[in-house]
């Protein structure tokens, strides 16, 4: 997902240099609105191995190096594991420490909330979306550890986005058909434009 307009302190690409493992790797190639890879489900991690902590490292690159990106799904670097990232970056009022989730699973939703949402695999489109507003959430950590996560606001809903990715699903499914409607041309652009490689 990409952000929404609200002060906050970005993680920057010079702060990668505080995260070692992350010095070596580089951003991965993003895939954008018509790539068909985008429609499919992502199938589930069995154990962390080394290709895992790796594919974690370079997806944290590849959303910092987006400037603007606050999660990321695997699907979105063309890789169908169960796999997503959300860093929300740090507010003045709070800290985040970017979520790294397996298999994430949603247990249980409470309430509404509607809010505008972005997607890098859809530059420059913007759409409310009408999502659960609390989340209980039950995944795999980086370590192989069952974690559990109970959250709402900005972080449940990034993170139901990101679940819809490993699903096939993408934020413009969740908006009315006459909005969609409005947002065609832009979205043909994405899908007829030459993407950087
Ligand atoms: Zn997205």
């Amino acid at each position: 997902m990409s952000k929404p307009k609200r002060k906050r302190k970005d993680r920057q690409s010079e702060d990668i240099d505080e995260i070692p493992r992350l010095a070596k790797t580089k951003p991965l190639q993003l895939r954008y609105y018509g790539d068909p890879v985008l429609r499919k489900r992502a199938e589930p991690v069995q154990e962390i191995t080394e290709a895992e902590v790796k594919l974690a490292d370079d997806m944290l690159m590849t959303l910092y190096d987006t400037g603007n990106g606050i999660g990321l799904a695997a699907t979105q670097v063309g890789i169908l594991k169960r796999f997503l990232i959300v860093d929300i970056g740090d507010t003045d009022e709070e800290k985040f420490e970017p979520l790294l989730l397996f298999n994430p699973e949603i247990l249980s939703y409470e309430g509404e909330s509607v809010a505008e949402e972005g997607c890098l695999s859809i530059p420059d489109v913007r759409a409310d979306v009408k999502r659960p507003e609390k989340i209980v959430v039950k995944a795999m950590n980086l370590k192989g550890e069952e974690i559990g996560i109970e959250t709402d606001g900005l972080i449940a809903r990034v993170l139901q986005h990101e679940i819809d990715h490993l699903n096939g699903t993408l934020f413009i499914d969740r908006i009315s058909g006459l909005k969609r409607q409005l947002l065609r041309n832009e979205l043909k652009k994405i899908q007829q434009a030459e993407h950087p490689t």
